[in-house]
């Protein structure tokens, strides 16, 4: 493992109890939405609230406590891979990448980025996506709202936003800081903190792009960390429906990449368990697997990611464990990648890489769903779902996840990887999530 430096300052251990005074949303009829939802959004839904379901609205929101996203792991800063093996000093080294030019993107372009400084990012062009997708199956409908340019973003006003969905809005404070909470017509909650870039959902973690924004009243919400990470939450409509046969499952690391360690215990070997016991899950439950390593091989991330393009995958999984050098941090953790122009995780710099939309959305739903399956099964600590330019995620052609099932690093935690108990539950609820999105994605009329 290198020892990567910690981005500082990103410490938002504030554990809040939030009391909101109740502030109704505005009752004026609206034209219904586009689409109507009839998926399974993670929260809410989509649908015109009717008169007397505004009536019935509570009071006051549900207490809320939120724990921000906590010190980075050792592996936040790496790529995943080789960049991230025992090769001293290694801190700042990335594979470069390489895409397939000659590939046509079918896919809505993503967006091009006006500059590149993310100084570990790989250079190239923005993604390119497989032939394999017709164009004309990808028609999305995203709810667009007056943007307000704050800084040199653009943003959405999100008591617009809820209007819009009809959730009730709640203002309140913790501490210093206005907190906005969202209550859906089911009563779960979306909790936005002024000056701080990350969201609840549920009780569940979610790192934006951008802090929210107060000014004049307003709470802003950065425009892609809407369309692109909060959407399809909540109209999974908005995604191109597919079925999901083809999947890759990627243990991290192998052969002379150890990944990380705590005395004998390496990284790879758990990595690669774990990834078997996925495999021979969904195998039963009807899926293709394909694995990037079936044995203890050394294999770059380019080779991974060349191996997902060859199989033209419906997901992308790979499996990491994580590590701290503060013995203390435990947890799980779900990466998807980034949308282009805009921060990787633990950087304010922004790289010209990111993930096609479609892509980038329908990650984010499975993200949802893979998050939320793995702390109910575990009870293990949430550290939250990010959005981070790690190469495998990146650069293979399909959704895909990076998830840190637990910190080999905390002694509790690498106690409970080792379990055969724990491993199964941890197998499971990463294949149900699966399931739970190949329902919700499922073609309709077949
Ligand atoms: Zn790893």
């Amino acid at each position: 493992m290198t020892h990567t430096r910690y981005i500082k300052g990103i410490l938002l251990v504030a554990t809040f109890i939030f009391c909101g005074i109740m502030n109704a949303a505005p009752v004026t009829k609206r034209p219904p939405l586009p689409v109507v939802d009839n998926g399974s959004p993670i929260i809410g839904g989509a649908h015109e609230r009717s008169e007397q379901s505004r009536k019935a609205q509570p009071a006051t929101a549900p207490q809320k406590t939120a724990t921000a996203p906590q010190k980075p792991a050792i592996h936040e800063n790496s790529d995943k891979g080789p960049a991230h093996v025992p090769s001293k000093g290694s801190v700042n080294k990335t594979v470069p990448a390489t895409v397939d030019t000659k590939r046509p993107a079918p896919y809505a372009p993503a967006k091009p980025a006006p500059t590149s400084q993310e100084h570990a990012a790989p250079k190239s062009t923005p993604r390119q996506t497989p032939a394999a997708k017709p164009a004309a199956a990808y028609k999305p409908v995203p709810l667009t709202f007056p943007e307000i340019s704050h800084k040199t973003r653009k943003y959405y006003d999100l008591k617009k936003i809820a209007a819009r969905y009809n959730f009730h809005v709640v203002e309140g404070k913790d501490h210093d800081l206005r907190v906005l909470t969202l209550v859906t017509q089911r009563k779960e909650t979306l909790v936005f903190t002024e000056k701080k870039p990350l969201f609840l959902i549920g009780n569940l973690h979610a790192s934006l792009s951008y802090p929210v924004v107060y000014e004049k009243g307003r709470y802003l919400l950065e425009k892609t960390d809407y369309s692109e990470f909060i959407e399809p939450l909540l109209r999974t409509t908005l995604l191109p429906r597919r079925k999901i046969k083809n999947i890759v499952i990627d243990a991290g690391h192998g052969g002379k990449d150890q990944g990380a360690s705590s005395g004998k215990i390496l990284e790879k070997n758990l990595n690669l368990l774990m990834a078997r016991k996925i495999a021979a899950i969904l195998r039963i439950r009807g899926y293709q697997v394909s694995m990037t390593r079936t044995g203890d091989k050394t294999i770059t991330l380019q080779e991974r990611c060349d191996f997902a393009t060859k199989k033209k995958p419906d997901l992308f999984l790979s499996i990491h464990c994580n590590s701290a050098e503060d013995a203390s941090i435990s947890g799980i953790e779900v990466f998807l990648a980034n949308p282009p122009d805009v921060p990787s995780f633990g950087t304010t710099n922004i790289g010209k890489k990111g993930a096609a939309t479609p892509f980038q959305q329908t990650s984010a739903l499975w993200a949802f769903y893979t998050q939320k399956a793995l702390l109910n099964a575990t009870k293990a600590t949430d550290r939250g779902i990010k959005r981070k330019q790690f190469k495998v995620i990146i650069d293979t052609p399909s959704p895909a996840l990076l998830v840190e099932l637990g910190f080999i690093s905390n002694k509790d935690e690498l106690q409970n990887l080792q379990k055969k108990d724990y491993q199964d539950k941890l197998a499971d609820a990463i294949c149900d999530s699966i399931d739970k999105l190949s329902k919700t994605l499922k073609p309709q009329n077949k």
